[in-house]
């Protein structure tokens, strides 16, 4: 089933994201962790795909495994700006073989080492180079994009970023889903901008459950995201109490969930980070609310 029907289906729908094995000693305990998601039926899974190729050859595993096992639609994540053309050629031929119809088109992050380097002969700078590339393989793909509540953070301004934003759109994406936020103003000021500029697709607001205190720290410093007062003070207070950090982190992000529903947002993905436990928790705090 295509994400956008999901997305344009009258209920509220709920949505999980793993990420694949670091390593193959965690292949098993990656599998029993997505299988556990996927049990809780969601309205689709996402799994992510390591830039670089760290772990990117068990994404596809994943998704035709929870696809098939466990008739979940998946959304394949797929990036390009390390990779050559005839790789990610070959990955969308491999994604296309395996049935699936449902491709998230990103940048990825640009290595370190790389970022000095001139880019004008890499086979891919942006993730519009991927979206163009899955629309002539196949026009059927349906095609997701990342954006950024908050700005990419290399972008000069959000005029900018929202600029390249509708280019990617226009060049094929469905649907958009966000960069994690902690605040939910910071959502609705970008859909009024976005919506301005002529962005007509749905965006999924992407939820992450805080659920130990390190991960506040780790999540910044990957997303740039501005954490407010409030979620501070709970960090601060049951920070140090593993149990209950992850009690308060669950709440925090069900009531982020529950306001975005509230106001008129009809899909949510969480980044449920192959954690079963706080994906059948956050999805049982709304059960009356999505009907599960
Ligand atoms: P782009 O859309 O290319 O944008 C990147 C920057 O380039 C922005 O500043 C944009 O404004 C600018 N830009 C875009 N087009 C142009 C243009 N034509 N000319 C000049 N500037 C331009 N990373 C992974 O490695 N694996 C994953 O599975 C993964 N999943 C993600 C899922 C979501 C929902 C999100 C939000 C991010 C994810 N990422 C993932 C991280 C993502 O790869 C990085 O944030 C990356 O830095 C940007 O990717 P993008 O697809 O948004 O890039």
């Amino acid at each position: 089933m295509k994400i956008i029907d999901i997305l344009n289906e009258d209920r509220l729908s709920l949505s999980f994201e793993v990420f694949p094995p670091k390593t193959e000693s965690s292949i098993e305990s990656v599998r029993e962790a997505t299988e556990e998601i996927a049990k809780l039926k969601p309205s689709f899974m996402s799994v992510t795909y390591g830039a670089g190729g760290g772990t990117s050859r068990y994404t596809l595993d994943i998704c035709k495994h929870i696809k098939d096992s466990y008739g979940v639609p998946t959304l394949e994540h797929l990036t390009c700006v390390s990779s050559t053309r005839d790789t990610v050629r070959q990955r969308i031929a491999e994604i296309k073989a395996a049935g699936i119809k449902n491709v998230m088109a990103l940048r990825g992050d640009i290595p370190s080492e790389l970022r000095d380097q001139d880019r004008s002969g890499w086979d891919y700078r942006h993730a519009i180079d991927l979206v163009l590339e899955l629309k002539e393989a196949d026009p059927d793909f349906c095609i997701g994009g990342a954006c950024y509540p908050e700005i990419h953070p290399e972008s000069a301004d959000q005029r900018e970023d929202i600029k390249y934003l509708k280019e990617k759109v226009d060049a094929g994406c469905s649907f958009l889903t966000t960069q994690m936020f902690f605040d939910n103003n910071l959502l609705y000021n970008f859909l009024y901008k976005i919506r301005e500029a002529g962005i007509t697709v749905p965006i999924v607001p992407g939820i992450m459950p805080i659920t130990n205190a390190n991960q506040v720290t780790r999540a910044i410093e990957l997303s740039g995201s501005f954490v407010p007062q409030r979620f501070k003070s709970l960090v601060d207070k049951f920070g140090s109490n593993p149990a209950a950090m992850k009690q308060a982190g669950i709440a925090y992000a069900t009531d982020q969930i529950i306001d975005l529903y509230a106001n008129g947002i009809t899909n949510v993905h969480v980044y449920s980070m192959n954690k079963p436990d706080v994906a059948e928790k956050i999805q049982s705090n709304l059960s009356h609310i999505i009907g599960k």
